[in-house]
Order: structure tokens, then C-alpha cells, then sequence
């Protein structure tokens, strides 16, 4: 292998340009020509491939979004926008390619696969909702934003004695919500994978201003409701003054943190020692510390399952 080439794609998150970096760089030093292509698969389709050298990805390790932008494709999920790609791929003589991005993006490696070209994909994403790795890179910068967001609001919870319902993002993943409410003392966590007892959270909210507790702080993940919504479901059965915080795309920004910088170096790394090896096909992740690669076609077949005893620890200590 001579020529590979590194593309971000689907929701951006903290950490790409790290793992970026890191595939320029490793690839690089065992020679190998390195081509970024820039907005996803769509810019892959259009032919926008620019070789990279070293220089190229300094000064970006600390740089939240992805230098090579992102996109989401219709096309590329049809087989003739996959036939423009490998066409593509063919012209600049890539014959490994590394995918940074979320399952979907997943998805779309596993089809270029499928037809003969070499992939890996990375997982980039602040969800963290990908099987097969215990993390995803972004997901440690994105709870850090949001506990930032929950110690500040807790002061005004305070001052005021209000009831706050923080809504975060997770449309079917709960871990950003668990995470950050478990982190940031949160009386109640409300994800997609565990149904809610309304009575539940009330007699909880109740029990706590009779100890004289002076603020409730609730975390939501957006795919359950909208923190808006369920403010006032609370407010109307409590009769305690609540307000709704939409966190929103800040989550998304940022300077990413170590954790996710060291990670992002090290998952680029090991893809592309996975490509000098042969392997194709495969996403790479870690677990208990240690970097792993799973074949796409199991890897896909799983979805990420939140922690059960985390829920359960949660429940017991948010009081
Ligand atoms: P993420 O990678 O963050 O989950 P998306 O689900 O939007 O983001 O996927 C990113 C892109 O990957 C899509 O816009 C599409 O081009 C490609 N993709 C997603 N699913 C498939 C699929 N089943 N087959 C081929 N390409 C796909």
C-alpha cells in the first residue's frame, strides 16, 4: 500500500482533527502518500482530494469541528453514488481509506468494503453510541461542555430555588445525559433507554424541598421530550417554578479535551497500522484501556447499550 486516504463525516465532533493529525502523521512516517478529502462522502463523489503532508495537520490537535469539514450524502447511500467514489479513489490511486465519523458513516465504509476498497472507520462522535468501544471520540469534550453548563445554572437554581430541566443531546443514546447528570449531582436523569415514572420524579422533587433542599436540577436527553415540554409537565404537577435550559449545539464545540485528544492520536495510529496489515472492513475502538477492531458487518449489528449499573447508581444517590 502506497496512497491512503483520511475523510470526517456525518455530525462533527471534538477530536477529529486530532485523529486527522494522527493518520497524516502515522501514515507518513511509514511512508505512505496521505490524501484528505474533504466534506465527507459527498466530497469524495465530487473528487475534492488534496494530499497532505506534515505540516498540514500542525497547530490543529487543540481545534475543536474537523479541518476537512464534513457532509452528509443522499447519494453516496446509492449504489451509483458508491460507484462514483471507488471511481474517484481509483483516479487518485487510494487504495486504503480511514472514515471518521458515526455509524452511518460506518455504514457507508462497510459498503465501500463490501466492494473491494481497503477501510477502517474511527469513532467519531459525541454521542458515544457505537457497539464495541467503550468510547467515542468527542463524548468526554461534549459532557465536560454540559457539566460547565449544569454548575453554572445550579447557582442561578439556587438563588432563585427553581426547579431546572436541562435538555441535552442523545436522540437515542442516553450516555451524555447519564454522564453529565451523574457528574453533576443531577436529581433526576431521563434517558431513551430507560422509560420515566413521572410520580417517581415528582415524589422525588417533593421529598427534597421537605428536607429543604433549595434547587432540583433535571437532565434530559433530547430524544425523550423537549426539556421545554417537560418543564411544564413538572411545574403543573409540582406547582414549583421550573425553566427549561436547551443546551444545543455547544455540545458540539470546543477544544477537545485530553482525554479525547490522546484517544483520537491513538485510534488514528492503530488504523493505519491496521491498513499496513491488511485488515479492511473494520472499525477500531477500546476497551478497558486497550485498542481493539471489530469486523463492520458484527459491529453494526449491535447498538451501544448504556451501563445498567450506572442508571441503577444513579437513581440511588440522586436524591
Ligand atoms: P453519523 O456518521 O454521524 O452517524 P450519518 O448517519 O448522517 O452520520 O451518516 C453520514 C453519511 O454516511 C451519510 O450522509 C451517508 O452519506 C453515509 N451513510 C449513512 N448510512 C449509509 C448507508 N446505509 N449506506 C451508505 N452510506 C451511508
Amino acid at each position: 500500500m502506497k496512497r491512503i486516504g483520511v475523510l470526517t463525516s456525518g455530525g462533527d465532533a471534538p477530536g477529529m482533527n486530532a485523529a486527522v493529525r494522527a493518520v497524516v502523521r502515522k501514515g507518513i512516517y511509514h511512508g505512505l502518500e496521505v490524501y484528505g478529502i474533504y466534506h465527507g462522502y459527498q466530497g469524495l463523489m465530487e473528487g475534492k482530494i488534496k494530499k497532505m503532508d506534515v505540516g498540514s495537520v500542525g497547530d490543529i490537535i487543540q481545534r475543536g469541528g474537523t479541518i476537512l469539514q464534513t457532509a452528509r450524502s443522499e447519494e453516496f447511500k446509492t449504489p451509483e453514488g458508491q460507484k462514483k467514489a471507488i471511481q474517484r479513489l481509483e483516479e487518485f490511486g487510494i487504495e486504503g481509506l480511514v472514515v471518521i465519523g458515526g455509524d452511518g458513516s460506518f455504514r457507508g465504509a462497510q459498503k465501500l468494503s463490501h466492494q473491494g476498497i481497503k477501510t477502517i472507520g474511527i469513532p467519531g462522535t459525541i454521542d458515544n453510541d457505537i457497539a464495541f468501544t467503550d468510547f467515542t471520540i468527542g463524548f468526554d469534550t461534549a459532557i465536560n461542555t454540559v457539566i460547565q453548563a449544569i454548575d453554572k445554572i445550579r447557582d442561578t437554581a439556587t438563588s432563585h430555588e427553581r426547579t431546572f430541566v436541562i435538555e441535552v443531546m442523545g436522540r437515542d443514546a442516553g450516555d451524555i445525559a447519564l454522564w453529565a447528570g451523574l457528574a453533576g449531582g443531577a436529581e433526576s436523569i431521563i434517558i431513551p433507554e430507560d422509560p420515566f415514572n413521572m410520580d417517581e420524579i415528582v415524589d422525588r422533587l417533593l421529598k427534597a424541598k421537605e428536607r429543604g433542599k433549595k434547587h432540583s436540577i433535571i437532565v434530559i436527553a433530547e430524544g425523550v421530550m423537549s426539556g421545554v415540554e417537560f418543564a411544564k409537565k413538572i411545574q403543573a404537577l409540582t406547582g414549583f417554578e421550573t425553566r427549561a435550559s436547551v443546551l444545543g449545539h455547544i455540545q458540539r464545540g470546543g477544544s477537545p479535551t485530553v482525554f479525547d485528544r490522546v484517544l483520537a492520536s491513538r485510534l488514528g495510529g492503530y488504523a493505519v497500522e491496521l491498513l499496513l496489515e491488511g485488515v479492511t472492513g473494520h472499525m477500531v475502538g477500546i476497551q478497558s484501556n486497550r485498542l481493539i477492531h471489530e469486523d463492520f458487518d458484527i459491529a453494526l449489528a449491535q447498538s451501544h447499550r448504556v451501563d445498567p449499573g450506572m442508571v441503577q447508581l444513579a437513581k440511588e444517590i440522586s436524591l
